[in-house]
């Protein structure tokens, strides 16, 4: 192996136990797991990234706790700057919830953050081989056969941690015979403020839902980043359907209500949210991280990754040892997981709160009821598990039900506050405006 830690064309030729396409988050996770669990993997395993690191990855760079807790398992560090967020702000029109995190969020930048990541992996012996594209793959009783930079290689897994056009992804459920619905779409930027705006927003997450009214389902965020700037995007769940172009005009509008300059160079990225009954792997082929699917709810991915690549290692390590490689138990291992009953508790959410007309039952809970919103903050914080809050998930809808009246005038209140598309009639917002199949303006 070389200093940088590229293989020699020795080693590339050989038969490796498992070659991980994609070096993000999630690829570096199972990498790194797999070391630390088996040492005597080092220089058997091999990661192949199409882009060199440091690469761009558009992302809001939020590390929850899960994703501290994550990294620490591994005995990966946070060495890039970061600001730490000890509030969260949820905010509808003029209603605003505050909430403090257990646990600080840190805002990092995703160019730095990786290639930390890919450093620190190759530290610990990982091979990580940048400029070189997963091409093609066929699977065979014995291995992979795979093209990566131009070269044939051989493995006996491969892991599809390439992210969310994942060429492994597409094969596994093409197999499975359920091709992808509708992604949720993500679009971010970057923007220069002066020191004073900045240090509004300093140790503060924004999660304004105030676009619901105009169709989109999801929130306007903004992120400190380090060096006066700030991180600001928009997350739809693809339940309404609304444009690039419309969500590009509802990012610049907020930006232009909050007082912030216009975003350039807008751009909007897909994700598929996780669904527990979609296949992540088949003989020899395992996904994790985008490849497997995101937090259908908020859009979160890097602790998701950071999760679910030691899983995958598991399922390595035993598939190694006994020569068995079917990896049937491993959507059951993820569903099981912390990681997977999350995702699928967050999926469930999504459904009800994106869901055309049901958000004006369920947007008034997050906002009015001050304990659910502790929880969601303790879950991002890593300090609870919001699966294990049934009931007392159970108890806030029953008090929401008790409170409902009372709620839904507020509610409707700063709904007609809102937009033009809806009128307070004895207290409960009736639409006024034309029904266009959304609720966009
Ligand atoms: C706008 C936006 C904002 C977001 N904000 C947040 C946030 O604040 N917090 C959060 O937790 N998550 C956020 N996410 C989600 C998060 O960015 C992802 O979930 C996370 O990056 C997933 O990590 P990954 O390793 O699976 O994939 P990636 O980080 O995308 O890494 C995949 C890697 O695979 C490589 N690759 C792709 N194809 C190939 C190939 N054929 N061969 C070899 N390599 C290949 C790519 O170059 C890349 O390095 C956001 C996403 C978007 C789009």
């Amino acid at each position: 192996m070389t200093s940088s830690g590229q293989a020699t064309p020795s080693m590339a030729e050989a038969t490796l136990d498992v070659a991980i396409a994609g070096a993000g988050p999630a690829g570096i996770s199972c990498a790194v797991a797999l070391i630390r669990r088996d040492p005597s993997l080092k220089g058997r395993i091999s990661v192949f990234d199409r882009a060199r690191f440091p690469r761009s990855k558009p992302c809001g760079g939020g590390l929850t706790g899960r994703a501290d807790q994550a990294m620490r398992a591994l005995g990966l560090e946070l060495t890039v700057p970061s600001m730490a967020c000890d509030r969260g702000l949820i905010r509808f029109a003029d209603l605003d919830r505050s909430v403090s995190l257990g646990r600080p969020v840190r805002i990092v930048r995703r160019e730095e953050f990786d290639a930390s990541l890919v450093a620190q992996a190759r530290d610990l012996g990982v091979v990580v081989q940048e400029e070189t594209p997963l091409e093609d793959f066929s699977v065979d009783a014995d291995g992979v056969s795979f093209s990566a930079g131009g070269a044939r290689r051989r493995a006996k897994i491969l892991v599809g941690a390439d992210g969310v056009s994942s060429r492994v992804r597409k094969r596994i459920l093409d197999r499975a015979g359920t091709p992808d619905g509708r992604p949720i779409r993500l679009f971010r930027s970057e923007l220069s403020v002066s020191r004073a705006v900045w240090q509004r927003y300093a140790d503060t997450m924004v999660y304004d839902f105030s676009l619901f009214p105009n169709g989109m389902r999801g929130y306007f965020w903004i992120f400190p980043v380090p060096g006066d700037r700030l991180n600001v995007g928009v997350m739809h769940d693809p339940s309404t359907p609304l444009s690039g172009g419309d969500l590009e005009r509802l990012l610049q509008r907020q930006l232009q209500k909050y007082g912030l300059p216009m975003a350039e160079a807008v751009r909007g990225w897909p994700a598929w949210g996780y669904d527990s009954s979609r296949a992540v792997s088949s003989q020899r082929l395992l996904l994790v991280g985008d490849a497997a699917g995101i937090d259908a709810l908020t859009g979160e991915g890097i602790a998701v990754g950071m999760e679910e690549g030691p899983l995958a290692a598991d399922q390595i390590l035993v598939a190694l040892r006994s020569g068995e490689f079917g990896f049937g138990g491993y959507r059951e291992a993820l569903r099981h997981a912390t990681v997977g009953r999350e995702l699928a508790l967050d999926r469930q959410l999504a459904r009800l709160l994106y869901h055309q007309e049901r958000w004006k039952k369920l947007l008034p809970l997050i906002l009015f009821d001050q304990r659910m919103v502790e929880m969601y903050a303790a879950r991002v914080s890593g300090s609870l598990i919001l699966t294990d809050q049934k009931p007392a998930l159970l108890a806030a809808l029953i008090r929401h039900a008790l409170h409902y009246r009372s709620r839904k005038v507020a509610f409707g209140r700063a709904l007609a506050v809102r937009s033009p598309l809806y009128q307070l009639r004895n207290g409960v917002p009736i639409r006024v405006g034309p029904q266009v199949g959304s609720d966009h303006e």
